[in-house]
């Protein structure tokens, strides 16, 4: 029998809204997956209790027959790599010096994983997603949701950069004058293309004067998805605000494609959904800016390293992207050094007190 057959891992997908706890393994995949309400108000402690307690039910069920080979966890950002710090989380008040890996692992009994919630999501993508499909051994993700996230794979390796802050293409400033981001620039990529920019944007609008025609139903919430909806049904503000966050994604996948050369670039993330609105202006700003794109892109004059060319798409895997990148995770980079795992599995810190 392949002995992978016995491997087991636990993945915790830690978000703002929720958190999934989930027990792997490579043949099987997804064993079984607990998720619950991330209770911010409670602080961080309080949620670790809750994720401690969740892995320590599905190591009590799954790992009676299967060795653990380790733990993975995809956190929010900024985030301190190898330390396993967080850095003031714009959508974790309170957590601004939490120690996340070291509050686990005095808790948890296998080598714990930690890293960045796009970067295991790209290794996801990479290692069972487009990756695996075209057999390349490098790529780029975009995560497009509340935020906009990154990672880059590099010769099958995450790419974490000095301090673990690698690739927040999020960031990349699209145009100076833009709208305020969250990270203290103007104009980056999330002010244009995550739901939430998207969302503002046709607020924006509608407050300047426009009236919503009737493809945006008023007794809905002004969403990503509601506007992608009135954009397929014609609306031309929808349709609008749609195709400016293709282009801005245009230009900053340019950029990372003259930068980076890479053969694959993936978007993934609630708002990839709606390809159809944003891949037109997107790859018309391919097109013009990048002239790495147009020499190794079909029909290009440079296409013989990258078979089938530079490829853009959105991404294979949906919603899980981010909890199997956590799963599998523990195959792909070892734990940093850090804190030896707990004796056992202690569910809270009251526990921990017995
Ligand atoms: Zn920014």
């Amino acid at each position: 029998m392949d002995p992978d057959h016995e491997t087991l891992t636990i993945g915790i997908d830690l978000g703002a809204t929720s958190v999934r706890v989930a027990a792997y393994s490579p043949p099987a995949g997804l064993l079984e997956t607990s998720a619950f309400l991330t209770r911010i108000s409670a602080g961080p402690l309080a949620i670790v209790d809750d994720i401690c307690r969740n892995v320590c039910r599905l190591l009590e069920i799954h790992g009676r027959t299967r060795p653990c080979a380790g733990i993975g966890v995809g956190s929010p950002g900024p985030l301190e790599l190898p330390a396993g710090r967080l850095h003031a989380p714009p959508n974790l008040p309170g957590w601004n010096n939490f120690p996340l890996l070291d509050e686990l692992q005095s808790r948890l009994p296998h080598p714990i994983s930690l890293d960045g919630d796009a970067r295991v999501a790209a290794l996801a993508e990479y290692a069972l997603g487009s990756g695996k499909e075209f057999a390349v051994d490098s790529l780029c993700m975009l995560t497009l949701g509340t935020g906009v996230g990154s990672g880059i794979i590099l010769n099958g390796r995450i790419w974490h950069g000095a301090s673990g802050m690698a690739a927040e293409s999020g960031h990349l400033t699209i145009d100076p004058e833009g709208p305020p981001c969250g990270c203290g620039n103007a104009g980056c990529l999330e002010a244009y293309a995550s739901g939430t920019a998207i969302a503002k944007a046709a607020e924006r609008l509608f407050a300047g004067g426009l009236s919503p025609s009737a493809h945006l139903d008023p007794a809905s919430p002004l969403t990503a998805a509601n506007l992608a909806l009135a954009a397929r049904a014609g609306d031309p503000h929808a349709r609008g605000v749609y195709a400016a966050a293709g282009r801005a994604l245009g230009i900053a996948l340019a950029d990372l494609i003259n930068m980076l050369n890479l053969p694959l670039y993936v978007v993934g993330g609630g708002v990839a959904q709606s390809w159809d609105l944003l891949s037109a202006p997107l790859f018309a700003e391919l097109h013009r800016r990048s002239y790495v794109y147009r020499l190794t892109t079909s029909g290009g004059a440079a296409l013989q390293a990258i078979p089938g060319g530079t490829r853009v798409m959105p991404a294979r895997l949906g919603p899980e992207a981010g909890l199997l990148g956590a799963c599998i995770l523990p195959l792909h980079v070892p734990p940093a050094v850090g804190p030896e795992p707990s004796g056992a599995c202690q569910a809270s810190r009251q526990s921990a007190l017995h």
